[in-house]
């Protein structure tokens, strides 16, 4: 296979957001538990530029540590922008277009890396942000990976597992060997999971020779374990949301036992962070999805709630805790808050209402600057994106290590390894941020630009 030339989608620009709508409706404190509300819970504004706000935090951490025009201008854009459109056969015979994406921001350091979202508000806006961010996380945490994102613009709730299963085949078919274990290694994201990797790895292996076969299986991360996925990888991103936790309550002499915390998302981040937490002896009081918002005064049992998300895929109609709006979640009393859902989720407003010591954003781009600022303000510290759910990444570079070397760690090793990069890079962030003066994340930023900076300036520019 010959790579194609990838610049087809530069420029384009599909905006299309989910309207904001009324929130899901208030059943009060005292209404017996039920199914809440399946309408769509408020997710961004329509006006909402991801890309211009990360743009904005790569131009102040630049400043900071005087990172050369030439170098920053390299890296306000992604390399390149690739749309595919595609058809699938649906089960009832007709014949569906699909829009899928694929955005390599950054390989200076190493390969492309980073998620697929399977959602309906994917957009190339959003997906440039989040590639630019998987740039900084590798840079970061020091491992040999750039960054990218892409994904498939569609609701998976509606489809049935073949249908999910074809529009991924297709969709791997169609990004052809503009993925590859060496070149661009796509891993889990919002709406994917380890099946949909398996199914992106076994298309993409018998897109190649025969003999060549195996040797793909590095493709992508976030694998099933029987099919070269790494133990530890499925929690990675919450242990390391965990990681950061206990680091922030070490330096702060906070005990987490018999804390609370409220998640917002309650998918692979959301649910590994309750259960993490829960054995450290911190209950999960409020939670959240695309369905609606619970709260249980005495906690969750994280079990019992992941099993039934797995089984339903929401946490409607959980028959343990009250239905709360979603303005009544964010104003719920907790120590701790992990939003594990979307970007854009914390505005003004919610900021505003948040009641807690610390925000760990387990998602990418949780807060928007105007949040950002009322929290600060208010003092709640947060612990950012790039740092905080790194550990998805540095764990999907384990399963790359191990699967180019057809090697198999057990998952203490994993574990160890993930806790350990995760420690000092939270201590070398907060070190910066103090020394500074700067926030952790615009201290998260200026390690990542330091390092690729150092790697511009030692390679030059070809020819
Ligand atoms: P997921 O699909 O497993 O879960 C997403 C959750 O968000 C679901 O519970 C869904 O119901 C909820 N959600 C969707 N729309 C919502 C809305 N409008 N309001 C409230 N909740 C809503 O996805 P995930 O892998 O857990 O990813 C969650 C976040 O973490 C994303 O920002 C993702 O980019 C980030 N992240 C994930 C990984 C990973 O390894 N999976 C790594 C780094 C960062």
């Amino acid at each position: 296979m010959t790579r194609r030339a990838i610049d087809v989608g530069r420029g384009r620009c599909d905006c299309s957001r989910m309207k904001a709508t009324s929130a899901a409706p208030d059943a009060g404190p005292s209404a017996p538990a039920s199914v809440p509300s399946t309408a769509p819970t408020p997710t961004r504004g329509d006006d909402y530029k991801f890309f211009e706000v990360v743009q904005g935090y790569l131009s102040r951490a630049g400043d900071l540590i005087g990172l050369p025009m030439h170098i920053r201008n390299m890296l306000a854009q992604p390399k390149n922008e690739l749309i595919v459109h595609f058809p699938v056969r649906m089960d009832d015979g007709s014949m569906r277009m699909f829009k899928g994406y694929r955005i390599q921001h950054n390989n200076l350091l190493g390969p492309y890396k980073g998620g697929l979202r399977f959602h309906h508000t994917v957009s190339l806006d959003d997906l440039k942000a989040l590639a630019t961010m998987m740039t900084w996380k590798g840079a970061l945490m020091e491992i040999p990976f750039g960054g990218a994102k892409g994904g498939v613009k569609v609701d998976t709730r509606g489809l049935s597992r073949d249908e999910l299963m074809r529009v991924t085949r297709r969709f791997t078919h169609a990004l052809g060997n503009n993925i590859g274990p060496n070149y661009d290694i796509p891993a889990p994201d919002v709406g994917t999971s380890a099946q949909v990797m398996v199914w992106i790895m076994d298309t993409y292996m018998n897109q190649v020779d025969h003999g060549a076969k195996n040797a793909q299986r590095a493709v992508v991360t976030g694998k099933t374990i029987t099919c070269g996925g790494s133990q530890g990888r499925n929690k990675a991103t919450a242990q390391g949301v965990v990681h950061c936790i206990t680091e922030w309550a070490k330096d702060n002499r906070f005990d987490l036992e018999g804390k609370t915390a409220i998640i917002q998302g309650f998918g692979n981040v959301g649910s590994h962070s309750a259960l993490l937490l829960s054995k450290l002896g911190v209950s999960t009081v409020a939670v959240g999805d695309h369905s609606g918002y619970l709260f249980s005064k005495e906690g969750f049992n994280p079990h019992k709630l992941s099993e039934y998300v797995a089984q339903h895929g929401s946490i409607a109609g959980y028959d343990s805790g009250e239905p709360i709006t979603r303005e009544e979640f964010f104003a719920t009393k907790a120590d701790l808050f992990i939003p594990a859902a979307l970007e854009n989720q914390i505005g003004e407003a919610e900021a505003r209402a948040l009641d807690v010591r610390l925000v760990a954003e387990g998602a990418n781009g949780p807060c928007n600057p105007a949040g950002e600022k009322i929290l600060e303000s208010k003092g709640i510290p947060i612990i950012p994106d790039v740092l905080a759910n790194s550990g998805g990444v540095t764990v999907s570079y384990y399963e790359w290590v191990q699967n180019l070397n057809s090697q198999s760690w057990d998952l203490a090793e994993v574990d160890g390894r993930l806790e350990k990069a995760m420690k000092t890079a939270y201590q070398r962030v907060q070190y910066f941020a103090q020394e500074h003066g700067v926030s952790q994340r615009i201290a998260a930023y200026a390690l990542a630009l330091e390092r690729l900076g150092r790697a511009y300036d030692e390679r030059g520019i070809f020819p």
